[in-house]
């Protein structure tokens, strides 16, 4: 499975709701527009917004879309688009956090191995493009092959808030 399907999941709806306001004239662009600054904005972390750890740079919230239970995106709080937009304490800090969220999804879901990149840019499969965002979730031994049942109990046998309460528990503080 390529890493486009692996996270097409969520690029569907949100694709086609940015790519709607950028035709409208509302700029997708713009933090106003910024489903990723709403989050950041939306106060701690809880289970209402899904945010399961927040720093002063950096958050990490449940995709909404997720390919297999536990899968997290890690974003700078600041509206960035492009990797070189990030300052060095950005840079720093999403990298620190991404470790943590390894760490994280490994010690609360054992899995046999995690996927963990981004997508930069629209063409390369991002649904928001506008605000960077990496990606962490596990993966097991033949879960490419989600047809079948076992797969299927593995990978996704809990809602988000689940995951959200698993993983928040899981963090290290
Ligand atoms: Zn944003």
């Amino acid at each position: 499975m390529s890493l486009e399907h692996l996270w097409a999941g969520w690029r569907s709806d949100y694709i086609v709701e940015a790519t709607a306001r950028e035709r409208s004239g509302d700029q997708a662009h713009d933090a106003a527009g910024c489903v990723f600054c709403r989050l950041a904005a939306s106060g701690p972390p809880s289970e209402d917004n899904l945010v399961v750890w927040r720093g002063e740079l950096t958050f990490v919230v449940m995709n909404a879309y997720p390919y297999a239970s536990g899968h997290v995106l890690v974003l700078p709080l600041r509206h960035v688009g492009p990797l070189s937009g990030l300052t060095p304490a950005e840079s720093a800090d999403l990298w620190s956090v991404t470790q943590e969220a390894v760490a994280t999804i490994e010690a609360a879901y054992e899995p046999d191995g995690l996927n963990m990149g981004a997508n930069l840019g629209r063409a390369a499969g991002a649904g928001l493009p506008a605000h960077v965002h990496l990606h962490v979730l596990p993966r097991w031994a033949g879960d490419t092959n989600f047809m079948t049942s076992v797969a299927e109990t593995r990978v996704m046998p809990e809602t988000l808030p689940l995951s959200w309460k698993r993983l928040t528990d899981a963090w290290p503080r």
